[in-house]
């Protein structure tokens, strides 16, 4: 397979990593990549120390179960102090391909019997066939893999290459956030995913000949076929019926049982931010030596035993995090806002802080008293009543996993927003609009904006 050279094409990706840094309003932004959100603990308390000594201090948790950090001074390359850091500690294995080291697993595999296969090995084993094929740099920065380990929980977050095994040795290959039907014995699984990358790129070729650039496959013009087509062919794959994936829309939270007595301690980080303190106390409970990080912006810590998640807990709560279910913080994201995003209206992690807080208004509105819904029109103002709104507190989690995800965005981008049905709170510049389902609430200040998430999401 001809792989094509993309060093030339017109618009260069944007994605920044730990060498190449993103200007933003609050300083240089990296992005470091965790493939399969695996730190140890020695990497995590290094994270925190040099976030604290380059940039704000703040390590943010991506929707990839990568990390970034904000607020780094103008030092860029190979030289700078941060990157060597990252380096050092291991997280930067490939200058070369450190942006497209994007890999999603199963965050709980190994740790509770729930998966058909523990995809923690396959991950790494990606990982380092990636690095090693030096065409494979050429891969845009927003190219995602996903290895699901069967339990349904990351083949659905819109991966461009994926897997979700099925309990007869064979797995879903899955393009384009999609399941291809194509189906792949489990010992060939990764060269799969690889092989779906490659595709990629060799469809990519004449595009960019006519300087079209294109980061998905998803976005190729005819759509994932050609991708498909092309791994069929090259590797002979069998067809089977597609299934039907759908995004999980929150993490694992609190104790889960696992093996040997011991279990995984699934941790709520609020807005997904954790500051170095907390990554220490995070990486200092971590009795195992690893943390794993997760695509709804948690933790997981794996083979805890009894002492240790009691021990783990407690020093979790103290410095603010969540270690069970039920919190207001459950759900809810954020995008950047002010005053890291230049472009925002206002500082939107702030004010959805501001809303948790004002949790018993929210209360009561969900009891009855509260707004109705109405269809959104153009502008995005509440049309007038009796216009076909219907009751709050409907917002349920079709999926059973209580109410729905919050997601707040600074403007109309709404970056970061999680995949399925989501109450997005959107700021206007007079205050926020709350949508669902194609019906909004405009809401002029947060005790209404407060009352009106609590409503959509079906908060009792
Ligand atoms: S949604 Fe708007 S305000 Fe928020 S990070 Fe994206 S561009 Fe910035």
């Amino acid at each position: 397979m001809v792989i094509p050279d993309f060093s030339g094409r017109s618009r260069l990706d944007a994605c920044p990593g730990a060498l190449q840094m993103h200007s933003a309003a609050d300083g240089g932004l990296a992005r470091i990549r965790v493939p399969g959100g695996r730190l140890t603990a020695a990497q995590l308390r290094e994270l925190a120390h040099a976030a604290a000594a380059h940039g704000t201090g703040v390590i943010e948790l991506t929707s990839r179960a990568n990390v970034q950090v904000r607020g780094l001074r103008s030092e860029t390359g190979a030289g700078s102090g941060f990157a060597d850091r990252m380096a050092r500690a291991g997280l930067l294995p490939s200058p070369t391909h450190e942006k497209v080291r994007n890999i999603l697993a199963s965050p709980l595999t190994g740790c509770d019997g729930s998966g058909v296969v523990d995809v923690g090995p396959p991950a790494a084993e990606l990982d380092r066939l990636l690095c090693a094929r030096p065409a494979l740099a050429a891969l845009p920065g927003r190219f995602l893999f996903a290895l699901d380990d069967g339990r349904g929980d990351v083949a659905g977050l819109g991966a461009d290459a994926g897997l979700l095994p099925f309990g007869t040795g064979e797995a879903a290959l899955i393009v384009a956030g999609a399941d291809s039907g194509l189906r792949v014995p489990l010992d060939a699984a990764v060269p799969a995913l690889l092989a779906v990358a490659e595709a990629f790129l060799a469809e990519l070729a004449p595009l960019a000949a006519r300087g079209t650039t294109v980061w998905r496959i998803g976005e190729l013009p005819g759509g994932p076929a050609p991708v498909v087509a092309r791994v069929r062919a090259a590797l002979g794959l069998r067809s089977g019926e597609p299934v039907r994936l759908r995004p999980a829309v929150r993490g694992p939270v609190g104790v889960i049982p696992g093996r040997d007595g011991r279990a995984a301690l699934g941790v709520t980080v609020p807005l997904g931010r954790l500051t170095s303190a907390q990554a220490e106390v995070l990486a200092g409970v971590a009795a195992s030596g690893e943390v794993r990080l997760t695509p709804w912006r948690g933790a997981v810590l794996p083979g805890l035993t009894r002492p240790e998640t009691e021990t783990a807990i407690a020093g979790l709560r103290g410095a603010g995090l969540v270690t069970g279910p039920g919190s207001p913080w459950d759900g809810v994201s954020a995008c950047t806002g002010l005053p890291g995003c230049a472009k925002s209206l206002t500082d939107v992690r702030a004010d959805a802080a501001t809303a948790i807080a004002t949790a018993a208004t929210a209360a009561t509105v969900a009891s009855g008293s509260g707004p109705g819904w109405s269809p959104r029109s153009e502008s995005g103002q509440r049309p007038p009543a009796g216009s076909g709104g219907r009751s709050g507190g409907e917002g349920r989690d079709a999926a059973g996993g209580g109410t729905l995800p919050v997601h707040w965005a600074g403007c109309e981008r709404r970056c970061g927003r999680p995949r399925g049905r989501v109450v997005e709170v959107v700021a206007t510049g007079d205050g926020y609009r709350v949508d669902l389902d194609g019906r909004s609430l405009t809401c002029a200040d947060i005790e209404q904006t407060a009352a009106a998430v609590a409503a959509g999401r079906g908060e009792k």
